[in-house]
């Protein structure tokens, strides 16, 4: 199994280098859906949050409560601590089950937070999405329909720019779609030769 991790900050272009890669043959797993996944309804993740928070926490369909749950941690750093010590081990759990799972000759690990919650020890190579912020902002603001004072609230919540470069193995710059197919088919190349070094050692 050889992992590559990709990430970048808030409309950096994941999604978009993802699918490329995809298109390739290539398996994805990705940690925004695991997420969701470990508090489904009928998961134990769900069943704790309840027993914890109590039944308000569900809406009326059995599902979780997302908004209030985030109006909860956000007010109180002992229940995100709870929260997180709750989730992340599951999260991290399902990763390696889908991980290990996946049959292409590497595996793209999508984790938009991969940085800042220390999910790189689980990939044997990180591929970060490049651009400059105020193109992050822009595309946010475009696809969101968030002001410009929001875009740059979350932008100031995710690891910076250069957080994120550090932890990169390899950087991919999204300014133009067509040269980001260009240089995303030429990383899948490196990245198969890195995987068949890899399994041969
Ligand atoms: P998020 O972190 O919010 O999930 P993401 O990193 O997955 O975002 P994408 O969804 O791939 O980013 O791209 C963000 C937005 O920018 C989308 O609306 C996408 O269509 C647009 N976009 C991506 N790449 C380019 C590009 N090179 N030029 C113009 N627009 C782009």
């Amino acid at each position: 199994m050889y992992v590559v991790g990709l990430t970048g900050g808030i409309a950096s272009g994941k999604t978009t280098v993802a699918d490329i890669i995809a298109a390739k043959g290539i398996n994805l797993v990705d940690a925004d859906i695991v997420a969701r996944e470990v508090v489904a309804i009928g998961s134990e993740g769900l069943a704790q949050i309840r027993a914890h928070f109590g039944k308000d926490m569900l809406l009326d369909d059995g599902s979780l409560n997302r908004a209030l749950l985030r109006e909860k941690i956000f007010a109180d750093d002992a229940d995100k601590q709870w929260l997180n010590d709750l989730l992340h081990p599951m999260i991290r759990t399902e990763l390696l089950a889908q991980l290990a799972a996946s049959d292409s000759p590497y595996t793209l690990l999508v984790v938009p937070l991969l940085v800042e919650n220390n999910l790189t020890t689980l990939c044997d190579h990180v591929l970060v999405v490049d651009v400059a912020e105020q193109v992050q902002i822009q595309r946010t603001m475009a696809r969101d329909s968030v002001s410009q004072q929001q875009a740059k609230a979350i932008l100031q919540a995710q690891a910076s720019r250069e957080q994120r470069l550090a932890a990169a193995d390899s950087v991919i710059v999204n300014n133009d779609r067509q040269q980001l197919s260009h240089d995303a088919a030429i990383l899948h190349q490196k990245f198969l030769e890195l995987a068949t070094i890899a399994m041969a050692d």
